[in-house]
Formats: C-alpha cells, sequence, structure tokens
C-alpha cells in the first residue's frame, strides 16, 4: 500500500482521510448522472450535497429472509389481522370512488409464488410510482375476503421500478424518494458517494467509542445503508445516534461551563419594593409550584452569576406572573427588564396586564432632586414608528424606561437597555437560540450581562429537555391554579348533519355574557390566503348563523393597529365572538371567553391545538372546545381522539410522538435539535443521557477543547454552533 504511487490510484480515490463536513460543499451534481433536473429533485428531498445524502439514512429495512411467500398466506399458522411485510412485484392497480372522499386503492402483487391484493382507503400519495412490473415493500395487515388472503395496506414503498430488485441483498434498505428520485437512483447514488469518499475522520474520543463498542463513523455511514443484516443496521444506526447527539451535547456544555464561569453579572435580588407591592396585589394566592419556581428563579436573580433558566409550564399553568416579579427585581435594582413575545397580540396583552397590575407605582428618579417619577412600563413592536419609535429609544436608551414588551421589534438594531438587568423571552418556542442571544445583547456589553428568563408551554418530557436547552437551568411548572373548570371537548363531523347545535352554544354562551373564538382552517403556507378564507369565514358567520351578534376579525394580514384594535374589544368584550386565524394560538389570555370552534381542526398539529384549546377554561366558567373535522387519514383521526381523551400537554406531547414518530414535533425546529437527522428523541433517550454525561465529563477536563486529540471534535462543534461560536467561549 504504502508503495502505490498516487497515480496508481484512481483518480478519485485517497490515501487521507477526509472531513465528513468536507461533503458539504460537494453538490449532488457531481454524482453520475445527476443533472440539473434531478439536482432539483434530490434538493426538494433535502439532499443538496453528498453530505445531506450520507445522512439520508434509511426509514426502514424489510428482511427478505424474513418474509411470507404469498401462497403461504392462506396456511393456518398465519392469524387474521397479522402484521406482515412482503415484497413482491406489482401486477395491476386499480383506484375506485367508494362515495364522498373514500377512495379504495387496490394493488394485485405477485412473488412468484402465488398473488395477493393490497387495499387501502384514500392516502393518494401511496400509489406514487407504483405502477404494473415495479417491485414494493408492503406492510399491513392480513385479513381475508370471501375466503381469500387480502393485504390492508399501513406503508408502501417502491423498491425498483421494474427491476426486479435485483441490486439489492437480503436486506432492504427502504430509503425516502420521490417522484423523479426513485429508491434506486438514491441506492445507486449512495454506493457511489460511500466509494468515491472512502475513510472519514472520526471525532469522537477512542475512549467513547470503546466504551458502547461503537462503529466508526466511515462503517457506520456504509452500514446503514447497506447491512448485511438487521443487527449492523442497528449498530450502525447507533453509531450515528451518538455521533449527533455527542457533537450537540458537547455544544451545550461548553455554553454552559462558560456561562456558569462567568463572574460577569448582576444581582437583582428578589423581594425589593416594588417585588413585594406586585406581590400584595395579586388578586390570587400562587399555587405552591409558583412559589417554588418563584424561590428558585429568586436565587438565581440574586447572585452574579447570570440567570439562565427555562421555566417550563403548561398553557395556563401561570408563567406570566413569575416574569414580572422578575422583571422587577430588575426595576428593583435601578435596572431595566425586556419581555419579548412572539407575536404582536402577546406582546400587547403583556403591556396591557403589566400596566393594569402595576399602576400608580413608582420608582426612584435617577436625578435625586426630582424624588420619584412614574415606573415605567412601554411597548415596541412593528407598531412602533416615527416619531414614537425615536422618543422611546431615546428613552430607553436614557434609562427612562423601566420595563419593555414587545416582539421581534425588541431586537432590531437601534434597540439599546444601557442598564438592562432581566431579560424575559415568552414561548420560547417559537424563538431560536439566536433571538434569545441578541435579546441578551440588547444591554450593554461591556457593563454586565443581564438575567435570562425563558418561559414556554412546550410539554416536553424532562430528559428530552435537557437535550433541547441542555445549556439551562429547568424549572418545572407542574400544577394548574386552582378552580379551574375542565374544558369539555367534543369531536364534531360536519357530514354528521348540519352545526346548528354548535352555532347554538355560541349563541348561549354570549347571552349568557361569555364570549369565543372560532379558529379557521389552516389554508396553506401562505398568510394571504390564510386571511382571505379567514375573511371569507367571518362574512359567512356574521351574516349567517352568528348575525346579531358583534363578529370580529383577526388574521396575520391585518395592519398592527387594526389587531391591536380587534384585539383590544375583544378584551374589554365590545366583542364578542372573534374569528381568528392562529394568530390567537400562543399565550392569549381572556378568561371570559368559554367557547371555542376549530374549523377543519384534523388540519392542525396536536401541539397546536393544544396550543388553541388553551385560550380557554382560563376564568370560573365551564368551557367547551368542538373540534369540526372530517379526517381523511388515520394520523388526524388519532389527533382528534387525543383531544378529546385528555387537556394534560405532557400526555399530548407523547401521543404526537406516537403519532407523527418524530423529535421536531414539539416545537423543537429552532432549538438545534432540528439539526438532528438519525436520532428520535423519544426512543434514543438512553442515547441521549449517555452522550450528555459523556459531553459534560469532557468539557468539565478540558472547557475548551484545546488538547490536541479534540481539534476535530473542537472544528466540529463549531461548525454546528456557526456564527455565534462566540458564545461558546469565555471572556
Ligand atoms: P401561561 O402559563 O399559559 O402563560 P398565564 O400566566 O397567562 O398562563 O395565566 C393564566 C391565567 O391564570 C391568567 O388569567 C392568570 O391571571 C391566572 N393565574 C395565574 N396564577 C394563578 C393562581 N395562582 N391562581 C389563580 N389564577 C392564576
Ligand atoms: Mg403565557
Amino acid at each position: 500500500m504504502a508503495g502505490e504511487t498516487a497515480t496508481a490510484r484512481p483518480p478519485e480515490s485517497r490515501a487521507q482521510p477526509r472531513r465528513l463536513r468536507s461533503l458539504r460543499h460537494v453538490p449532488v451534481s457531481r454524482l453520475s448522472g445527476v443533472g440539473p433536473r434531478r439536482a432539483a429533485a434530490l434538493g426538494r428531498l433535502g439532499i443538496d450535497s453528498v453530505y445531506d445524502l450520507l445522512w439520508h439514512v434509511p426509514r426502514r429495512y424489510v428482511d427478505r429472509t424474513r418474509q411470507t411467500p404469498i401462497s403461504e398466506l392462506n396456511g393456518v399458522n398465519l392469524e387474521e389481522g397479522e402484521e406482515l411485510t412482503i415484497i413482491a412485484e406489482v401486477d395491476r392497480t386499480s383506484k375506485r370512488q367508494i362515495r364522498r372522499r373514500l377512495t379504495l386503492n387496490e394493488v394485485v402483487l405477485s412473488d412468484g409464488s402465488g398473488r395477493l391484493t393490497a387495499k387501502w382507503f384514500n392516502r393518494p400519495g401511496l400509489m406514487r410510482g407504483v405502477e404494473a412490473g415495479a417491485t414494493v415493500a408492503v406492510s399491513g395487515k392480513l385479513a381475508r375476503f370471501r375466503g381469500r388472503p387480502q393485504l390492508e395496506v399501513s406503508a408502501l414503498e417502491v423498491v425498483d421500478a421494474g427491476r426486479a430488485g435485483a441490486d439489492t441483498g437480503v436486506v432492504v434498505p427502504i430509503h425516502a424518494a420521490a417522484a423523479d428520485v426513485p429508491p434506486w437512483l438514491v441506492r445507486e447514488l449512495m454506493r457511489e458517494a460511500l466509494d468515491r469518499t472512502g475513510e472519514l475522520l472520526d471525532p469522537i474520543p477512542p475512549h467513547l467509542t470503546r466504551r458502547y463498542g461503537l462503529l466508526s463513523r466511515t462503517d457506520a455511514f456504509r452500514m446503514v445503508h447497506f447491512p448485511p443484516d438487521l443487527a449492523s443496521a442497528r449498530r450502525a444506526r447507533d453509531r450515528l445516534v451518538y455521533d449527533e447527539l455527542f457533537l450537540l451535547e458537547t455544544a451545550l456544555a461548553m455554553r454552559k461551563v462558560s456561562l456558569d464561569a462567568s463572574s460577569f453579572g448582576r444581582s437583582n435580588p428578589p423581594g425589593g419594593a416594588l417585588w413585594g407591592e406586585l406581590a400584595s396585589r395579586l388578586p390570587y394566592e400562587l399555587t405552591s409550584a409558583q412559589v417554588r419556581a418563584l424561590r428558585e428563579i429568586g436565587d438565581d436573580l440574586a447572585t452574579e452569576r447570570p440567570m439562565h433558566r427555562l421555566v417550563q409550564g403548561d398553557v395556563g399553568s401561570g408563567k406570566t406572573v413569575l416574569a414580572a416579579h422578575a422583571l422587577l427585581a430588575a426595576v428593583d435594582a435601578g435596572a431595566q427588564g425586556v419581555l419579548m413575545a412572539p407575536t404582536e397580540v402577546l406582546a400587547e396583552q403583556h403591556h396591557v396586564n403589566l400596566r393594569n397590575v402595576l399602576d400608580g407605582l413608582s420608582v426612584e428618579a435617577d436625578d435625586n432632586l426630582l424624588g420619584t417619577r412614574p415606573l415605567a412600563v412601554e411597548i415596541l413592536t412593528n407598531r412602533t414608528t416615527g416619531a414614537e419609535r425615536e422618543r422611546l429609544l431615546s428613552a430607553a436608551a436614557a434609562g427612562e424606561v423601566d420595563i419593555l414588551a414587545g416582539t421581534h421589534a425588541l431586537i432590531q438594531e437601534g434597540v439599546h437597555l444601557p442598564n438592562l438587568g432581566v431579560a424575559v423571552v415568552d414561548e420560547q418556542h417559537r424563538f431560536g437560540v439566536h433571538q434569545r442571544v441578541a435579546l441578551r445583547e440588547r444591554g450593554d456589553p461591556t457593563t454586565a450581562v443581564p438575567d435570562v428568563l425563558i418561559m414556554t408551554a412546550t410539554p416536553i418530557p424532562r430528559t428530552l429537555a435537557m437535550t433541547l436547552y441542555g445549556d439551562l437551568d429547568v424549572t418545572v411548572l407542574d400544577e394548574m391554579p386552582p378552580g379551574r373548570r375542565p374544558i369539555e371537548t367534543v369531536w364534531v363531523a360536519p357530514a354528521d348533519g348540519d352545526l346548528g347545535g354548535v352555532w347554538a352554544h355560541v349563541r348561549a354562551e354570549v347571552d349568557a355574557g361569555r364570549q369565543a373564538y372560532v379558529v379557521c382552517p389552516l389554508v396553506s403556507d401562505s398568510d394571504q390566503t390564510e386571511a382571505a378564507s379567514a375573511t371569507a369565514t367571518h362574512e359567512e358567520l356574521a351574516t349567517g348563523v352568528l348575525a346579531g351578534l358583534e363578529v370580529g376579525l383577526l388574521h396575520g394580514q391585518l395592519r398592527p393597529a387594526e389587531k391591536h384594535d380587534v384585539m383590544a374589544a375583544f378584551r374589554g368584550g365590545a366583542i364578542q365572538v372573534v374569528v381568528a386565524t392562529t394568530v390567537i394560538e400562543v399565550g392569549v389570555d381572556v378568561p371570559n371567553a368559554t367557547v371555542m370552534v376549530v374549523l377543519d381542526a384534523d388540519r392542525f398539529g396536536l401541539s397546536q391545538l393544544h396550543q388553541l384549546r388553551g385560550r380557554i377554561g382560563r376564568g370560573s366558567h365551564a368551557s367547551t372546545c368542538y373540534l369540526v373535522a372530517d379526517p381523511t387519514t388515520p394520523e388526524g383521526r388519532a389527533r382528534l381522539e387525543a383531544m378529546v381523551e385528555t387537556t394534560d400537554g405532557f400526555v399530548l406531547a407523547e401521543r404526537d410522538l406516537e403519532i407523527r414518530g418524530e423529535g421536531t414535533v414539539l416545537g423543537a425546529r429552532q432549538s438545534g435539535v432540528s439539526d438532528l437527522r438519525v436520532t428520535r428523541l423519544v426512543r434514543d433517550v438512553e442515547w441521549v443521557q449517555r452522550a450528555r454525561t459523556d459531553a459534560f465529563a469532557l468539557v468539565e477536563t478540558d472547557p475548551e477543547l484545546e488538547a490536541s486529540p479534540l481539534a476535530l471534535l473542537r472544528e466540529e462543534v463549531f461548525d454546528l454552533v456557526g456564527d455565534d461560536v462566540d458564545w461558546l467561549l469565555r471572556s
């Protein structure tokens, strides 16, 4: 080997192992047979580079040795209802409209031993690429129809289009594919990519790979795509899961260690005059969970170590009052507080609530001669423009604004809070790490790092919270304020009749002095069409079944001032029913609202439905949530059933994972976890814990990974956090 000369090697092979991330810069168009059209189709699958391709691991595998020949499906040892998978050739296909919204799809399969009909309802996407001559892998339940075996399909994938599966081994990898990128092409490209890539450098310290008997990175990529048997596929997957989790956890560990070591914070002790005043003004007793949370927050505020705490509490658990206390601790300490919310509606609401509860309070003026001045609670959103914006920004910069609520507008250029003591981020799941950091930087970086409090309603199991927010301390609010009346959830199928009963109930509640939300269907990703649909629904209801009531309209395309007016009128009771898009999804708090009607509810995700429903059941009156839907998919049906069954956010989150089987459902999209390509958080909890322990142990001994064997790890971690590298390091 050592004797070989460079010219004797095939041009693409390399003697030197290479960096995996160098493949990010190799576009898929460098692979054989990939022209602009195929490159675009691969791009739609999320595959732009060879790096993306290698991480495009099979969705599942089918083991040919464990298949049942079709001729044996009549055998006595196979029960009806048994789950099985077969790989077979398609003889013919058919599609029939049974009734409105119900299509029966049939595929006749043969495998040389016999013939079998596989069938399913609706789900037109499953038929894509299914043609006579294609080889498909079909999973489903065995059923009998007029004495003959049939398969009720749950999953179906085209393995080969008329190529009889010749290029697969005993284990058939099923890669996600698309119309223009059939599975055989994915496999061909994968083979070439693996060959030309050769050996990969491995960033994981050898003592860790040894600890778990992990494959090398090179072997893991080879075997995950083309495993000789299922056990190898599992080992390969384990290595890749550990690989990505270890990198993420190392980044989080570095971040936490650097924050903890920072003596650059400031103390905003709890229990000052304003803090005490707020506590005495509350119209209710804090729950014991709130008391505990406040103590933890207070302890953080008291020290000079910058607070970096996440409060996780289900919708309605009472997080806002914690934020208010923290903000006042800053003001009590002579500093400023800022509260960032994800929507204008929510920012306004925080602003109004804070103003109300803090009404009439004053602070010491900077200028002793003036004695005191009123506590200044202001709001900054995109609605704040022109002279008003100028005035506000210069007042903030002069330290004359004590508490500033707002939206993303807070983290724009020109916003300076020289004396920033506490920054609160509400409903964190809507923001990314970047915005969290940007908010903190509104303060004067040369004075002190503010205390940061993050609040989220995303109900995630604690171990997962560690992964998502591994650099944060976590407080869980696991108790609801007392006196809440349970929300009754009713699923109404419009096909069963008209919605007369639903609208009659809305009227009855309004007559009794209550208010209602009507949530319009999700139309598409475009705000514009969504707004149009909301407008049409509003028109229809206001002139039809809800005629005579004060019906308002709220959607994302309204001008900020209009949104503000509608919400203010709804809050004040002048509007009785508000027809809205998901603008009202997070945080909106109108305790007098007791009915919600969600139209086409099956189009929403489970966590979104949970957030929406959280807008009612906030006061002392009983509430009802109507989910109007005629779901066309089993998943849609399962979501509605889950909603009817429980209001517990944690239970729903787990159900959501079962239904979707993905870790990204939990609002994790922006937290770094979206970068996980192979890991499924719930399934891989054990690996999360291992990676976390290992990463923190490593970073404890070498906080900035300066030892030379860690050079590649350091490089990859820096690469992972991109522009935010500086927040991994001290000083
Ligand atoms: P979330 O955690 O969803 O942000 P909020 O802070 O908006 O919840 O609180 C929901 C409602 O519960 C508000 O109307 C609030 O005033 C009320 N609330 C909060 N804490 C308590 C409590 N301890 N007892 C009674 N009501 C409370
Ligand atoms: Mg809230």
